[in-house]
């Protein structure tokens, strides 16, 4: 991993921290420049929140089974994203690979960092395109010169497409790529395939991305994490902003980690939900196909996604208008909602008179 690293990450002298210096218990803290007065009564608000989110990530461990030393804490795992490039890449040099259509924020993010991206589309089913991808591959380690492709990002379950992609094919690209390869687990508990962290041990260049964003309801907290070989969380450790994680949000993700039986309930009630929709909207004139889904939204094809996505929107319903991503002519993206927001969401579309 570390002949991957941009040479700037790797001979890093990190930022100490305050809370990085001194980690114990002490009465008097005169070490961080910090504020003594507690204006928010009692919530410790004046005080910087701790970089490494230890106690979260203990919680993290025993909760959600993603072992301590293999974890970094994330703002949202859009933060995660964007230091795996700034990891790896180097600017106007490397590149990453992307499979559209998928979650387009790598895009931008590697844009920002003036980082190309190399694509190899997702074929008509929303498969990974073996072949095209086993050409691209063979083809970028003979064009290496100046640079080289250091990541290849892997959306499971896929958005806007819904579908997660096997384990055993996950592991059959981290096999054959020698960058790193990042699986995005975002809506992974919604997903009937185990997680790619089971390949960790055998596969020490494959990393995993999670969130609390989606089954947990905690998108407003921004807690995303990384699952990955120590050596590369201690990498990130080492370059992440010091206090990437405020401690509103530390504390609100330890408190609904304590309450996985409520949350377990809830996914289960978007699972149901989902299978109502996947039954009724085939049966709506509009709606020309439903794509199989493994998360908690569906691609849909409609007869006019413009038109459609403008109707709904002046109903007060929002959609995601997908007709301009590769291979979604046609298509919206519906989040699964309550069962009162789905049958709006229903008795609109049955409406649509286009
Ligand atoms: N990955 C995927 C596939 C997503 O769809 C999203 C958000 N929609 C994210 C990552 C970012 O999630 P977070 O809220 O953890 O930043």
């Amino acid at each position: 991993m570390r002949e991957l690293l941009r040479a700037n990450i790797a001979s890093l002298v990190p930022y100490r921290c305050a809370r990085d210096e001194f980690t114990g218990t002490a009465s008097v803290y005169l070490d961080a420049n910090e504020n003594w007065q507690d204006f928010v009564a009692e919530k410790g608000r004046n005080r910087y929140p701790d970089p490494l989110c230890v106690n979260l990530r203990h919680r993290i461990d025993e909760v959600m089974g993603l072992p301590f030393a293999h974890t970094v804490v994330g703002n949202g795992s859009d933060e995660i994203i964007d230091n795996l490039i700034r990891m790896f890449c180097v600017p106007g040099k490397d590149r990453i690979l992307l499979m559209p259509p998928t979650y387009g924020a790598y895009r931008v993010f590697a844009d920002i960092n003036d980082v190309k991206s190399d694509v190899v589309p997702l074929n008509e089913n929303f498969g990974i395109d073996f072949p095209a991808l086993e050409a691209y591959l063979a083809q970028e380690k003979r064009d290496r010169g100046n640079g080289r492709c250091k990541l290849l990002f892997i959306c499971s379950p896929n958005n806007p497409t819904g579908n997660a992609f096997p384990v055993s094919q996950i592991e059959q690209i981290s096999s054959r790529f020698d960058g790193i390869t990042v699986v995005d687990e975002a809506y992974f508990d919604f997903n009937r395939y185990p997680s790619a962290v089971t390949l960790l041990d055998r596969h020490p260049n494959l990393v995993v991305l999670r969130t609390l964003s989606k089954s947990w309801g905690l998108a407003g907290a921004r807690v995303g994490i990384l699952v990955a070989s120590e050596d590369i969380c201690q990498v990130m450790r080492s370059m992440k902003y010091p206090y990437n994680v405020s401690s509103p949000a530390q504390e609100t993700a330890l408190h609904d980690l304590d309450h996985a039986d409520a949350v377990r309930e809830g996914t289960k009630e978007i699972l149901a939900e989902r299978e109502r929709l996947n039954e009724v909207l085939p049966t709506i004139a509009c709606v020309k196909q439903v794509y199989p889904t493994d998360a908690n939204f569906f691609l849909v094809k409609v007869t006019d996604a413009d038109g459609i996505y403008r109707y709904l929107m002046g109903k007060g319903i929002i959609v995601r208008n997908r007709t301009h991503e590769y291979h979604c002519q046609g298509c919206l993206r519906l989040t699964v909602g309550s069962k009162a927001e789905n049958q709006a969401l229903l008795a609109a579309l049955k409406e649509w008179k286009g």
